[in-house]
């Protein structure tokens, strides 16, 4: 047996509890890699909570994304001793997940860990960093530059949020962060934010149309934030949509991309193809500092996943955090 986040399905809703698992019932799968770093997402405090149906598979071992090493593959492309990144894919939901010392997974959804990335490095950028850059490719393939305007970014102290920031200051742009936490004010610019703003701007009904005030965005509230960013969106601009920490509506109109030609880019993480996994993770080998990288996140051990998970539901984590497994 091994330790685990287990969640199991009670008379009302579901428990979870850091349990012993035994690795006689982990799931199919061609790889199994020792689980070193983990880290908390807004999606795995909605699975340890229990505040949202995430978990569809009793027993399941929450935790979205892991690294580690492998230890035993009859996969080609993986041997014993590869360093890998995984994340998404269904962990946590339907395939046992990453907090647990053991993981059994496919070697199709692994990505090899850039050399200059630690497995603790990974879990500090996680799916919340990786999202971050993969909002920024979206951008980019959109053909967004620095010369085009400012990017805002909301949820700015977030996980993703606080990667967008010093990814997107790192290439060049105007970084315009929108926090609920104006006191966090100092922690945004030390990040790259060259403005900061306060979210109460955003977060009420939003016009059809409103003063141009950005070429595009990252943002990871959704709901009338998202609206009224897409409203102050420059002309021919973009936005990248990847969260929903106010809600899943879209309270808005046609307006910005008929009057505007502005564009809605939605991001998905879980089943992104490798390819661009693979792009994402070398892009934050080289567009991420990692000194920032370093002020953004804090430790935590298994143990104190679930309280910590709570916390994150309520707003209260700053940056990323990072879950030692071993
Ligand atoms: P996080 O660390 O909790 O960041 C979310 C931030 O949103 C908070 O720090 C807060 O920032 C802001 N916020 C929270 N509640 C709010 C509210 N009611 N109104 C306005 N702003 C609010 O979470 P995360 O891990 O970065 O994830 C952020 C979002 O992205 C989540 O919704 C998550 O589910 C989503 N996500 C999606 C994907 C994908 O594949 N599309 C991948 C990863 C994450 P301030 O305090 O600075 O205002």
């Amino acid at each position: 047996t091994f330790k685990a986040i287990r969640i199991d399905k009670a008379e009302k809703g579901t428990t979870a509890a850091l349990a012993p698992f035994d690795e006689a019932e982990l799931m199919e799968g061609d790889v199994t890699v020792r689980v070193e770093w983990s880290t908390l997402n807004y999606k795995d405090g909605l699975a340890v909570t229990g505040k949202a149906p995430v978990v569809r598979r009793f027993p399941m071992i929450a935790g979205i994304d892991f690294a580690g090493t492998v230890e035993q593959s009859s996969n080609p492309q993986w041997k014993a001793g590869d360093k890998v990144v995984c994340n998404g894919w269904g962990m946590g939901e339907t395939h046992l997940g990453a907090y647990a010392e053991k993981a059994r997974v496919k070697g199709d959804w692994l990505v090899r860990l850039p050399e200059s990335i630690s497995t603790r490095d990974a879990m500090a950028i996680g799916t919340a960093g990786y999202t971050a850059m993969l909002s920024v490719l979206a951008l980019e393939k959109y053909d967004l530059t620095p010369s085009n305007g400012p990017i805002v970014v909301t949820g700015a102290a977030g996980g993703v949020g606080s990667v967008a920031i010093a990814v997107l200051s790192k290439l060049g742009y105007h970084v315009i962060a929108s926090t609920g936490r104006t006191s966090e004010a100092d922690y945004l610019k030390d990040l790259g934010a060259a403005e900061v703003i306060d979210r109460a701007e955003l977060s009420g009904p939003a016009k059809p149309l409103a003063k141009e005030c950005w070429a595009g965005g990252i943002d990871s509230v959704g709901s009338t934030t998202l609206a009224n960013i897409l409203s102050m969106t420059k002309y021919r601009g973009a936005v990248a949509a990847c969260g929903l920490a106010a809600g899943m509506d879209l309270p808005s109109s046609v307006a910005p991309f008929i009057l505007r030609g502005v564009c809605l880019l939605g991001i998905d993480s879980v089943m992104c193809p490798i390819e661009l996994r693979k792009i994402a993770w070398s892009r934050l080998a080289s567009d991420l500092d990692r000194g920032k990288l370093t002020e953004i996140t804090h430790e935590i051990g298994l143990d104190e996943v679930i309280a910590a998970g709570a916390k994150i539901l309520a707003g209260q984590v700053r940056g990323r955090i990072v879950v030692k497994i071993l």
